[in-house]
């Protein structure tokens, strides 16, 4: 029910946990985070509270200058861990979160199990992450690339964030009926579900737009649409107090 994502030179964990629990009013029933460091994607999830998540993270590594973190709402599965985000596709490169639903899951992981992909989860995120991951290899072209596709095929809402460990400078985003704000800093991103884990370290956001994609670096926001052409992002300045 809440994303919050960080790449800049700040450590990413800290403010993704404080961020998750500033959209704890949203409710939820389980949490995760997904860090990459040295090549290594870590991820932590826990059914529960985040201060659970929290626990389930101790004496772990959490250093990093990139993540996603999520609360989730659970539709499609129960609130366990295992059902719990960030997700990871078979290949194990990939890690999502999701708020949402995706409708047609169901004809989708079809496909996909008939193709030998292998589901871990109940959820309906973890079919679209494969999708993107199946489209990915099948024609050889980038994870925006095929994201842009698996959307395109897509009937629900979403709001996601996916990372790639090969490329730790990169989140990609996308939304459709689920909000996402993102705050731009100096040389540094945040993405979150509304205002309110972004305001202490930025007043200047950008409401992405449904149908819209953002290509996020530590210090280059990129947005398109699902035609693939870019669109000038719209900077609002924040006026709320913390
Ligand atoms: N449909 C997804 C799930 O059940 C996401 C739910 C949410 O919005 O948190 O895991």
């Amino acid at each position: 029910c809440g994303i919050v994502g960080y790449i800049g030179k700040k450590e990413a964990y800290p403010i993704i946990i404080k961020g998750l629990k500033r959209l704890e009013y949203r409710g939820y029933d389980s949490a995760g985070i997904a860090l990459i460091d040295n090549g290594a994607l870590n991820i932590y999830k826990k059914k529960g509270r985040v201060t659970d998540l929290e626990e389930a993270a101790l004496g772990k590594n959490v250093h990093a200058h990139i993540g996603i973190g999520h609360t989730r709402w659970a539709t499609h599965g129960e609130p366990s861990d295992r059902n719990a985000h960030p997700h990871t596709s078979n290949n194990g490169n990939l890690a999502m979160i999701h708020n949402g639903i995706i409708e047609n899951y169901v004809s989708i992981k079809n496909e996909l199990l008939k193709k030998g992909y292998h589901f871990t989860s109940d959820t309906d995120t973890e079919v679209l992450l494969n999708f993107i991951e199946d489209i990915q290899k099948n024609n050889q072209c980038n994870l925006e690339e095929a994201l842009r596709i698996a959307l395109k095929r897509v009937v629900g809402a979403y709001c996601i964030l996916l990372i790639d460990k090969n490329d730790p400078d990169t989140i990609i985003a996308a939304r459709k009926g689920s909000p996402l704000v993102i705050g731009i800093g100096k040389g540094e991103h945040f993405l979150a579900s509304d205002a309110s884990p972004i305001i202490e370290y930025t007043k200047e956001v950008v409401y992405v737009n449904d149908y819209e994609i953002a290509i996020v670096k530590a210090d280059e926001l990129t947005l398109k649409n699902l035609g693939n052409e870019k669109q000038t992002p719209f900077i609002t300045k924040l006026d709320m107090d913390l």
